[in-house]
């Protein structure tokens, strides 16, 4: 595990993303972190992390997790990335790698289901608990057969059945920052990155609602 990849894809000085520099190495028995973030870059996806062994593993999730266990989520496996990774919120500028906007969609620890974890990942077959704010319980990340040059880097998010399973599809009903409870097109707003490009990965208001007339707007207001 190393950040090489991590760092040859990124220019700091224009990215606001750690370098991951700064890594203490901790000894102590710590939990380890789990982190989803929800990023609009040129397409929508959620980059599922687990710490282990001092970095964040990472996968690239389309269509994000589901809590039902009959729905396997694809997910591409990426390049690890730096601990301090897993508080970043915020905008990637637009023409770096990933560039666009990054919502910390969900935040806690993991626990590993199986006795040292590394070799089941090399297997294929990670089976975990995650104790998140919005994705409990236990899970599976299973490598499948991809395509092409990513074959070995393609696998599946599976919700196992537990309490915490359900039909309910949690990327509708939970869109917003687990820490500052903003929408991806509050962070590009405040962040100055492309807030209309951020707000078609937020859930979408009925257009009614968004378009109001400036000219109709200000005489109303004029009127009161
Ligand atoms: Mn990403």
């Amino acid at each position: 595990m190393s950040l090489e990849k991590y760092r040859r894809k990124r220019n700091f000085t224009v990215s606001p993303e750690p370098s991951g520099k700064i890594r203490p190495i901790a000894k102590a028995k710590q939990p380890l972190l789990y982190v989803i973030q929800k990023h609009r870059a040129s397409q929508l996806h959620y980059d599922f992390r687990l710490e282990l062994n001092g970095v964040l593993l990472s996968w690239a999730i389309p269509k994000g997790p589901s809590l039902d266990p009959s729905v396997k989520r694809l997910a591409m496996q990426v390049e690890d990335h730096p601990r301090e990774y897993g508080s970043f919120e915020g905008v990637i500028p637009e023409g770096e790698y990933g560039g666009g906007t990054v919502m910390l969609w969900d935040t806690g620890t993991w626990t590993p289901e199986t006795e040292g974890p590394e070799s089941t990942l090399k297997k294929g077959d990670l089976k975990f608990t995650l104790h998140g704010k919005k994705l409990r319980g236990s899970w599976a990340l299973v490598r499948t057969k991809g395509y092409g040059s990513r074959a070995d880097k393609s696998w599946l998010l599976i919700k196992h059945r537990d309490k915490f399973a359900s039909t309910k599809d949690i990327t509708a009903t939970r869109p917003r920052s687990v820490v500052s409870h903003k929408l991806l097109a509050d962070i590009a707003r405040e962040g100055g990155g492309d807030i209309e490009k951020a707000a078609t990965g937020d859930p979408q208001t009925p257009k009614a609602k968004r378009v109001t007339p400036s000219r109709k707007k200000s005489k109303e207001t004029k009127s009161k």
